[in-house]
């Protein structure tokens, strides 16, 4: 081990690190966002954003599927800096376009390197600096940079590889089979049999995309979602400006809104879960006709809040349902065939396009090799403080966002946080800061990251024994409550005794 840990720091000698006071995994919705707010808040720190990819936007690049969109408003979406102006629910490429804005906005271009691949991460207590070797795209080459403050925003799902279960026979299929994440611009559904494999939001967003263009398209799920039907429109926002407010307050005003609503909602889902289903059913009805069929199809198993509530603009999938462009299968898949799909029940399903959106696999710090002292790090042995640091990894955050509220409401409580922390530090005269346990938590236990019985994803349950572990105090877990964290954060002590400093 140490042996490897010499070589490396010879060809670190050899290769002349560049040197960051910070350096930001990802040039995604956090990474983009996390500079901005260390650009505004901490102008004195030097800062590089790496990222594997070509250009920005992490999801919002990675997913090319017809019709892809957030499933969540971009009023809490967007960053609190940067007003949103267009309708809740965007395509991709509009919030592409708001990503390139800020950067631009913010003169971000020259602190990010495109086409940089973190293979490995490694903090020395000696010096105090994180050592991040990167391949370069365009040449091959590994790099070194040296930083004092690692802020990971890679993301929690692997890009390059999506989650397809292992089906029977798969590959006697005669059609095209692909998985939503690997979806390109030229394949045309026009006039084709598709089945889609899936019921969740990326379901829900490529069938009304597809249908009336594909002969027809079955989406074939194992068991039914919830989902949220309602207009893409604000009707706030449109009546604030309606009376010339300005757009940076209609943002902000409207953001409020939209999370005091949400925190209801949520709140009654767990206290009046029958009352909002029906509320659900009844919305569902305003765009499918007083008739729908709930039953089989539409009926979830599942208690409201354990998963993501998704987001339906215009009730469109089942607008698509009531013209029949659309069906719904419920059943469980007995194996490919070279027309299509045998279900256990017996039935066979044919199609020209099998389209799997079927998720992700989650990818814990971007699945790079961490080490500290040249041991390395077995994220499960550590202890997260509130979800965005762990025990025994110094100078290091993870954006990791909320599941029920929009992701991004985190990245900019995160940024205020971590900037704060930087100058604390930088207050203090300090080079190295790390959370342990206080003497009051040395027995407590070490649970999964989530509770399942709470929240409970499918790629999260498949892999949740790789992620940090969580404490059963509020310090020690991140409590996917925004509305906690928003009061929690700004109060939390910084010479707590769950901080220490060198
Ligand atoms: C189709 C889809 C729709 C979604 N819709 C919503 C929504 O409406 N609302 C919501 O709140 N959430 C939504 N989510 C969840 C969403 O992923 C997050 O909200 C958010 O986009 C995550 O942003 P991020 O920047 O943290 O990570 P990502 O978007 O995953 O970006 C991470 C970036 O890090 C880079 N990276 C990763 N590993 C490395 C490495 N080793 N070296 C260099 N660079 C690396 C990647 O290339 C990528 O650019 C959606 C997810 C998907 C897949």
């Amino acid at each position: 081990m140490l042996d490897k840990v010499a070589d490396r720091a010879q060809t670190i000698a050899a290769n002349d690190a560049m040197h960051v006071d910070v350096l930001i995994a990802g040039a995604g919705i956090s990474g983009i966002g996390s500079a901005v707010h260390l650009k505004d808040q901490c102008p004195d720190k030097s800062f590089l954003i790496l990222d594997s990819k070509e250009t920005f936007g992490g999801t919002w690049e990675t997913h090319k599927y017809p019709g892809v969109r957030s499933d969540s408003d971009l009023y809490t979406f967007g960053y609190r800096f940067k007003p949103w102006i267009g309708p809740p629910i965007a395509a991709a490429d509009e919030i592409l376009k708001y990503m390139g804005e800020v950067i631009e906005e913010n003169d971000l271009n020259p602190h990010i390197r495109y086409g940089h691949t973190i293979t490995h991460c490694s903090f020395s207590r000696d010096t105090n600096l994180w050592t991040v070797e990167a391949i370069s795209k365009a040449d091959g080459k590994t790099l070194h940079f040296t930083c004092n403050f690692l802020w990971m925003c890679q993301g929690y799902y692997n890009h390059n590889d999506p989650y397809i279960p292992d089906w029977t026979d798969r590959e006697k299929f005669k059609g095209l089979f692909i998985h939503a994440m690997k979806w390109t611009p030229d394949i045309d559904v026009t006039g084709k049999k598709v089945i889609v494999i899936g019921s969740g939001a990326t379901a829900a967003t490529v069938i009304p995309a597809m249908a009336g263009k594909a002969s027809h398209v079955t989406m074939l799920q194992r068991s039914p979602t919830y989902f949220f039907c309602s207009p893409n429109q604000n009707e706030l926002a449109d009546r604030l400006r309606q009376i010339g407010i300005d757009e940076p307050t209609v943002h902000r005003v409207v953001r409020q809104q939209i999370m005091y609503d949400q925190q209801a909602l949520t709140q009654r889902c767990i206290d009046e879960p029958e009352v909002v289903t029906e509320e659900l059913k009844e919305l569902i009805r305003l765009y499918a006709g007083p008739d729908f069929q709930f039953e089989p199809h539409f009926t979830p198993k599942y208690r409201i809040w354990q998963q993501r509530l998704a987001f339906v603009p215009d009730g469109d999938i089942f607008q698509a349902v009531a013209r029949g462009e659309v069906s719904v299968v419920t059943d469980h898949i007995d194996r490919f065939t070279e027309k299509g799909i045998l279900l256990k029940s017996g039935e066979e399903l044919e199609a020209d396009i099998i389209v799997a959106a079927t998720g992700f696999k989650l990818s814990v710090l971007g699945d790079i090799p961490f080490e500290v002292d040249g041991q390395p790090v077995d994220w499960a042995d550590t202890v997260t403080y509130r979800g965005m640091m762990f025990t025994g990894v110094p100078n290091m955050a993870w954006v990791f966002g909320y599941f029920r509220a929009s992701w991004t409401l985190r990245v900019d409580m995160m940024g205020d946080f971590v900037c704060r922390l930087l100058k604390h530090m930088a207050g203090k005269g300090a080079e190295r800061v790390e959370v342990q346990l206080r003497p009051e938590d040395h027995n407590m236990p070490k649970l999964p990251w989530i509770e399942e019985e709470n929240f409970n994803p499918s790629y999260l349950m498949r892999d949740l024994h790789k992620m940090p572990k969580r404490g059963d105090k509020p310090e020690w877990r991140h409590n996917q409550d925004y509305w906690q964290e928003k009061d929690d954060f700004p109060k939390i002590n910084l010479d707590g005794a769950e901080f220490a400093y060198r």
